[in-house]
């Protein structure tokens, strides 16, 4: 059985994904199943598990790479603000043990996102994705 994470074979193009951006350290994709469309995972390209284990030079380069991200998906999907959060443990709703920051568009009166679910329709991700870099 292999050891990686499922955010590993993501990276390693194992698992279908809709990819946003990489550099050496951070790597970018759509969340499969949003609290909103455009809701995007940024992560350490190495699996630490949780914030405790990120090196604090990884954790500045991956703020940075959410900042840059979190513009593009303002100009992409024209949201009204963006949530930016981070489940550490369990008994903090993670449920993938490869740090990731979610970044959750928001637009007035979405009645929040907390629970949410979406299901993307046909090309719909991939139109989103190609929104997302076109702005970066
Ligand atoms: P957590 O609850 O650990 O903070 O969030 C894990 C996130 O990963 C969830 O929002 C979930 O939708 C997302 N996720 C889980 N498996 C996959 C996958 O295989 N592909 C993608 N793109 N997202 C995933």
């Amino acid at each position: 059985m292999s050891g990686k994470t499922i955010f590993e074979k993501i990276i390693t193009d194992e698992i279908p994904h809709h990819k946003i951006h990489e550099d050496d350290d951070t790597f970018v994709f759509l969340d499969a199943t949003p609290c909103a469309y455009g809701h995007t995972l940024v992560i350490p390209k190495k699996p630490y598990k949780n914030i405790y284990e990120i090196p604090s030079d990884v954790s500045g380069k991956l703020f940075q790479t959410v900042q840059k991200i979190s513009v593009a998906i303002k100009k992409a999907v024209e949201c009204d603000g963006i949530n930016i959060l981070m489940n550490n443990e369990p008994a903090a709703g993670q449920t993938v043990f490869h740090s990731h920051i979610h970044i959750i568009p928001r637009f007035e009166n979405d009645g929040g996102y907390q629970g949410k679910h979406l299901i993307y329709s046909e090309g719909k991700a991939k139109e989103i994705t190609e929104k997302i870099i076109a702005n970066l």
